[in-house]
């Protein structure tokens, strides 16, 4: 979790981000919410190809830092905690922007980065800043008083603290070890935007490593290795990405090293990812705030202590849009999205080479309902081929399967690769094996 927020200017959408914003709707990956209403301000539903990629990214994410390690394990944690918790973290206290409202038009602004627009236009004087806090409040059962208010999650993080004890007593897990949870987090924010970038409600995927104090800087920079790592994954290039080491001072009082990690999207260098090492902080809060013993006794020695974390933290949504810029092309006479294949919301697509030919459209079918136990395979057979490979182009399917009448001579397929745009003629029964191979 990152507190406190660094000073950004607004930027208009350059004309690159409404060109992936307009695909992005055309072909089903992120819809404006509840738009047949209006819309609700930023909110954004993602459709039948988004949510795809979305699992993709949270599925890989979770297998490399969960599933193949011995030293990780997972939560679910709910989305409503004990109000203490967030007394505990110091959402309830710190989680603020100082806010100002204008006298003459009524408009709130953040404090600290009212607009040079809103002094030209209006030039009405402001009343004095006031706290807001961004946590999101409800009430929880019918009575709607004080004792009831509960607050939707600003962070993922705080559960693995809260569920520290019960991991370590009901697991085999040993420090070094983590936590992770991938989920939902809202935040109230005032000035949201920029497409998924910033957004109330979003989706996280955190990490809590609890360690020795001792041992703190490897620990570091081994986590920060293992999200370079995982932006290669992703295909994000270097020249994209920009390490910024927070200096003293302007980092959380308990962290000793804080990096954020920014990403160059098409509106500007934005903050991505970020790590942290908080120290003891969250745990020895918790165990104040709860007069429960968080500490962790070794199994060798018996000496207990309060560990100490190292916090890798990523967001779903700023990963798919950085996904999503980074390999959106525009080509003479297309547009490609180039996604890595363990992302891409299809492997492959199938298609009879006319739709009103029963003997393609059945060998076709035979063909996906065969490939399908192996992939997700799109299947299309409207319009003629070149409009369906721009379709399958656009939402980033890296391999197009043809059917037509040399297929039922031959028993060979024609398959189109989606960067190349080359079509190969290949045999039906090496088709699983070519398929392995290049996905
Ligand atoms: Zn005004």
């Amino acid at each position: 979790m990152m507190m406190g927020y660094k000073i950004r200017k607004s930027i208009d959408m350059v004309s690159d981000m409404d060109k992936l914003v307009s695909l992005c709707k055309r072909r089903g990956f992120i819809f404006p919410g509840s738009e047949i209403y209006g819309g609700l301000a930023n909110s954004w539903d993602y459709g039948p190809v988004g949510v795809e990629l979305k699992n993709n990214i949270k599925q890989a994410w979770w297998k490399r830092f969960v599933g193949l390690r011995s030293d990780m394990v997972g939560i679910d944690a709910a989305l409503m905690m004990n109000p203490k918790v967030w007394e505990a973290s110091g959402h309830v206290d710190n989680f603020t922007d100082p806010l100002a409202d204008c006298k003459k038009c009524h408009q709130r602004f953040r404090a600290d980065m009212i607009s040079d627009e809103h002094a030209k236009t209006c030039g009405g004087e402001l009343t004095e800043a006031k706290l807001f806090n961004l946590m999101f409040k409800t009430h929880l059962g019918p009575v709607e008083d004080a004792s009831a208010v509960v607050y939707l999650r600003p962070e993922t993080a705080q559960a693995m603290f809260a569920d520290f004890k019960n991991v370590v007593d009901s697991s085999r897990v040993r420090i070094p070890f983590g936590i992770a949870q991938i989920g939902k987090a809202f935040r109230n924010e005032i000035t949201p935007g920029n497409f998924i970038f910033r957004t109330r409600e979003f989706e996280q995927m955190e990490i809590e490593y609890f360690i020795k104090e001792d041992r703190w800087q490897e620990h570091f920079e081994y986590w920060l290795n293992q999200m370079k790592e995982w932006m290669k994954f992703c295909g994000l290039s270097e020249k994209n990405l920009h390490f910024y080491e927070i200096p003293d001072g302007e980092r959380a009082h308990y962290s000793k090293r804080t990096v954020d990690i920014e990403y160059s999207f098409p509106f500007g260098m934005k903050e991505l990812y970020g790590i942290a090492y908080r120290t003891d902080f969250d745990l020895k809060r918790h165990q104040e705030y709860s007069g429960k013993d968080l500490r962790y006794t070794d199994p060798q020695t018996q000496e207990k202590y309060l560990p100490h974390v190292i916090e890798p933290t990523f967001g779903v949504d700023r990963t798919l849009l950085a996904v999503l810029s980074e390999h959106f092309y525009e080509e003479e006479d297309r547009i490609v999205l180039k996604l890595p294949t363990p992302l891409a919301p299809y492997k492959t697509a199938v298609f009879p080479l006319l739709a009103n030919k029963p003997q393609l459209v059945e060998k076709a079918q035979e063909l996906l309902s065969d490939l399908s136990t192996t992939y997700p395979i799109a299947w299309d057979d409207r319009g003629n081929i070149g409009k369906r490979y721009y379709a399958q182009d656009e939402i980033g399917t890296p391999f197009c399967i043809t059917v037509d009448f040399e297929t039922l001579d031959t028993d060979t397929v024609t398959v189109r690769d989606r960067d190349s745009m080359k079509q190969e003629r290949i045999a039906i029964h090496e088709l699983k094996e070519y398929l392995k191979e290049k996905l």
